[in-house]
């Protein structure tokens, strides 16, 4: 059994220890036996996306989403089909705008996307920067979510959302949604790395992955004491902030 990791552009959009969403998954797969192979993918090194079980794709700067939004924009095609037939997809921050239409930057320039999604993003006055805790729409236990957000793009749209906000910001600061979810596709503004910190998304992720190729139905368990110590951690700085559930 082995499932393919392909990160996105691991040079230009790392930004907040997004390497660790990586490292978690591999990890996770690894501690059960189940191989897990890392794809860098990038201008220098592009690979076959039909290869792919997971995409991750971090967050960046400006500068670093417009050359990769120019270099990806042929791969719209193949994306999209990709992620109609079930492909998993991890977008943080600046991959997650990418999938929508296009992200005007904070000096107002349109930078195109992929648009896979029909969402756009516009930067907007004041970054929103500071722990996010929502409560997760895919019906996983605990129903929170830990991360850390840092962006001035604003998103809006009509898909489903990844999560309510409980703190923080999420989509835009206003409509109190966080993120987004189509298939097996999620997009969010999660930085953290929101994956270590919260093993039951990463074996969501891993799970979605094994069932789509080999219809596995279950994970085997992990010990996740020191995961869920991390995950209290931010939950216990807010009051009242620790799942029941
Ligand atoms: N540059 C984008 C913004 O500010 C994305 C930032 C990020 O990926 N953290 O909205």
């Amino acid at each position: 059994m082995k499932i393919n990791i392909f990160h996105m552009y691991p040079d230009l959009l790392n930004l907040y220890g997004d390497i660790g969403n990586i490292i978690s998954l591999k990890k996770r797969c690894e501690w059960r036996g189940i191989e897990a192979e890392i794809v860098d993918f990038s201008i220098s090194n592009e690979r076959d996306v039909n290869d792919a079980d997971i995409f991750f794709m971090g967050g960046g700067s400006d500068r670093g989403q417009g050359i990769v939004y120019s270099h990806f924009l042929k791969y719209k095609n193949s994306v999209s089909d990709a992620i109609e037939d079930g492909s998993v997809f991890l977008a943080i921050c600046g991959g997650y705008q990418l999938l929508g239409e296009s992200y005007i930057d904070a000096d107002g320039n349109k930078i195109p996307g992929l648009g896979v999604f029909d969402y756009t993003t516009e930067s907007e006055e004041g970054r929103l920067i500071g722990n996010v805790v929502i409560e997760n729409n895919l019906g996983l236990k605990p129903r929170t979510i830990v991360g850390f957000e840092n962006h001035g793009g604003r998103t809006y749209h009509n898909y489903d959302a990844f999560g309510s906000v409980r703190v923080g910001n999420g989509n835009n600061g206003k409509d109190g949604l966080e993120g987004m979810i189509y298939k097996n596709c999620i997009g969010t503004y999660l930085h953290g790395p929101i994956l270590p910190k919260n093993p039951h998304l990463s074996d969501h992720i891993i799970l979605s992955a094994l069932k789509r190729k080999y219809d596995i139905k279950e994970l085997e368990k992990l010990d996740d004491t020191q995961e869920y110590a991390a995950h209290n951690n931010v939950l216990d700085l807010y009051a009242g902030g620790r799942s029941t559930e």
